[in-house]
């Protein structure tokens, strides 16, 4: 749910689409704009950052020029935040090889990212919109992406799908709904200042109800009988929405008895520096290697919105088919 087009971005984040050309031919396209080492450098228009975490992936000011050029309008290049591409390479899908759900697709910024490290493979990707105006904006989406051949779009409830119905999917996104408190401009600010009794509480409520839903749409993805990886994603910066939902699934017997656990941080982007929050942990023995697994990032601090991300994974002798 990323706002590509605010003025705050202290960076704008642009992605090679691997479907319609590939990063030399794009970066000939922006040979005018001087290469810099660090973001630190995006001062001022007439520089690019080629992003040391994800592969073609490159930071531009955002007063630059962008939504007018060619490369934008033929989809040659994907406007995206660089903490929303977290999820698509961390699950990082090998073509020819998995198939995939993006379990909440639209407007579909992770499901083209998938496409694009899919390098197109055909009826790879599964995704699944429930709401009826998103649903049209990610048909638009993938159609500008070149991504129909791969990406199959359901307009459905992902909860209520038949996990028995998908035994060829190897790995899931789940990017469900959330409080959207690290888009910056809108409830970050708004959370900052909440200081009365009253809106604490509201908002206690309110992400009570969202990480319920939350466990509840990833515990689903965690039940498909050939999934090895499923990336749980939220662009919340509250803990209640992030490891919180984490550790209620590590706790849930049905979980465990599948076998899952989180994910190292060797397999999850090592070197971002940012991860999770150990003592949203609290009450499990390997909290600081659980909190080592996932990562985060600080809204404006960390070049974009406030993002949070883990990976759930089991081995080859529990419950699914081999990958
Ligand atoms: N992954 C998207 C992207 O990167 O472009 C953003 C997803 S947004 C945070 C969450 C989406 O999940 C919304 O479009 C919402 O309508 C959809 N959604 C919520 N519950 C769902 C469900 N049960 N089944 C399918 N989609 C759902």
């Amino acid at each position: 749910d990323e706002l590509i087009e605010d003025d705050d971005t202290p960076v704008r984040w642009f992605r090679t689409n691997m479907l319609k050309t590939n990063t030399e031919s794009l970066l000939r396209e922006f040979s005018h704009l001087k290469k810099v080492d660090s973001l630190k450098e995006i001062m001022s228009p007439g520089v690019i950052y080629h992003d040391e975490y994800i592969p073609n992936l490159f930071g531009i000011h955002p007063k630059e020029k962008l939504t007018s050029t060619d490369a934008y309008k033929q989809g040659r290049l994907i406007i995206q935040d660089r903490a929303s591409c977290f999820p698509a390479q961390i699950l990082n899908p090998v073509p020819d090889k998995d198939k995939v759900i993006d379990a909440c697709a639209a407007p579909g910024n992770k499901t083209t990212h998938l496409a694009s490290l899919l390098r197109n493979s055909k009826r790879s990707i599964v995704a699944f919109e429930k709401d009826n105006k998103r649903i049209k904006t990610i048909r638009m989406m993938c159609e500008k992406a070149g991504g129909l051949d791969c990406i199959t779009i359901h307009h459905a409830d992902f909860t209520t799908t038949r996990p028995a119905d998908f035994p060829e999917i190897t790995g899931m996104l789940v990017d469900p709904s959330c409080s959207g408190s690290g888009i910056f401009g809108r409830a970050f600010d708004e959370q900052e200042e909440i200081s009365d009794e009253e809106a604490k509480e509201k908002l206690a409520e309110r992400l009570l109800k969202l990480s319920s839903f939350q466990y509840k749409i990833v515990k689903h993805a965690l039940s498909f009988p050939g999934v090895r990886q499923v990336v749980y994603s939220t662009c919340s910066i509250h803990d209640e929405e992030n490891e919180g939902v984490v550790k209620k699934l590590l706790e849930d017997p049905d979980v465990q008895q599948q076998g899952w656990k989180v994910s190292n941080r060797a397999d999850v982007l090592p070197t971002w520096p940012r991860r999770g929050h150990p003592d949203a942990f609290e009450g499990l023995s390997n909290k600081e290697e659980l909190a080592e697994g996932c990562v985060r990032t600080i809204p404006k601090v960390d070049g974009g919105i406030g993002f949070f991300a883990c990976s759930f994974e089991r081995d080859q002798g529990n419950q699914g088919v081999s990958k």
